[in-house]
């Protein structure tokens, strides 16, 4: 059996920040929730976002949540969600009984299409807020759609969580809106095992969200709640691998970058083949993930591709599914600006994730690319 070449995995700093940041934790009989290791995550984050403040969490996904409830999101409203994403992104829409829309993405960013945005604004007057992701690292175009939010007066939140240290226009993601949300699952490109981050300029509604997320305790000296709570907290042990983590990011953006030019070059002469856009002169994707699309009437499909990789031991992955074509959300509107096929339906149709690991070797990377170019033969 050949060597195994997966999809991403999490990677230490060879420089052991995160043990450092751990054993801090440990000498200090601080293995209790809370302590400074959290404190000093949410410093880190703050700083090296640009905003004003953080609440870590167990999640992404429970960062979402608590966007949405401070959005003000009661049962009934509706909130837009961009389609192309994760479940963990619209999951939340229903822990606050709301109802999602989903809007279409554009070819230029693969995100939330601000015409479509436009079209269902026209549609449905009141929506409580609005969720636009940066998919696989690649930033959505979050002045045109954070401008039509502020013109109906919605809040927008920032699914940031696949994009940690991608930039737009000079300034990091996760900073556009009024909330924004990072993870630090194990797949995400630093990782804390499990883990998210609420960010806001907004101080007040983050000692919110961080009071909801330790069970709305209110501050008397016997257990006083007088509003529903969750245990959405992350641990002072996770924080501080965050932390490691968090010192080591910018070197991994240039290693994602790396495999991304490098499958560019080598695809380029085939013209069937597009790599995940961006927009140029505007956007610095983290590139997090690489992608691809074949162009539909080649004769080679990304399932070709997928089994051809599997068969070498290589893993490989399709696009994520858009959420109106899943059933849990079958019953949620979408909108789109292509009548019959929508533009998420067909990169998800002709698209496939390609083996973007940072510990890649030139080697590993050569190999992939033969047996990707030699379909195309
Ligand atoms: C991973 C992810 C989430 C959820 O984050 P978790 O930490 O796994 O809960 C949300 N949105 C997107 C786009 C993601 O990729």
């Amino acid at each position: 059996m050949k060597k195994h070449i997966p999809l991403a995995t999490p990677h230490m700093s060879e420089e052991g920040y995160e043990v450092k940041f751990i054993n801090d934790a440990f000498e200090k009989n601080w293995i209790a929730p809370l302590g400074e290791n959290v404190d000093g995550f949410e410093n880190d984050i703050k700083e090296f976002v640009g905003v004003e403040a953080a609440t870590a969490t167990v999640s992404g996904t429970a960062a979402i949540h608590l966007a949405l409830k401070l959005a003000g999101i009661e049962q009934g409203d509706k909130v837009f969600c961009q389609t192309f994403t994760f479940a963990g992104s619209s999951n939340p829409i229903h822990y606050v009984n709301a109802e999602p829309v989903f809007i279409d993405s554009d070819l230029e960013t693969w995100n939330m299409d601000p015409k479509a945005l436009e079209k269902a604004f026209e549609k449905y007057k009141t929506p409580k807020a609005v969720i636009v992701v940066n998919l696989y690292g690649v930033p959505s175009k979050l002045e045109e759609i954070k401008s039509i939010c502020d013109k109906h007066n919605v809040p927008l939140i920032e699914d940031a969580a696949e994009s940690l240290g991608a930039k737009y226009m000079g300034k990091q993601t996760g900073a556009f809106a009024q909330y924004g949300v990072f993870s630090f699952n194990g797949n995400k490109i630093i990782t804390t095992s499990g883990g998210g981050m609420l960010v806001s300029n907004d101080e007040k509604a983050i000692s919110k969200s961080r009071f909801w997320a330790t069970q709305s305790r209110e501050s008397a000296r016997h257990y006083q709640h007088n509003e529903i709570g969750y245990n959405y907290r992350m641990s002072n042990v996770v924080a501080g691998i965050g932390r490691g983590q968090l010192k080591v990011l910018d070197s991994y953006v240039e290693k994602k970058k790396a495999i991304y030019e490098k499958y560019k070059e080598a695809f380029k002469d085939i013209k069937y083949i597009k790599m995940n856009p961006y927009l140029e002169n505007i956007s610095e994707p983290n590139f997090w993930l690489s992608c691809m699309t074949i162009e539909e009437g080649c004769k080679v499909k990304p399932i070709d591709i997928m089994i051809a990789l599997e068969n070498d031991n290589i893993e490989c992955r399709p696009i994520w599914k858009p959420m109106h074509m899943q059933p849990v959300f079958a019953h949620c509107d979408f909108i789109s600006l292509n009548e019959g096929k929508s533009v998420s339906e067909e990169i998800f149709n002709t698209g496939l994730c390609l083996p973007s690991d940072i510990k890649n070797t030139e080697e590993d990377m050569n190999r992939i690319i033969d047996i990707i170019k030699n379909l195309f033969k």
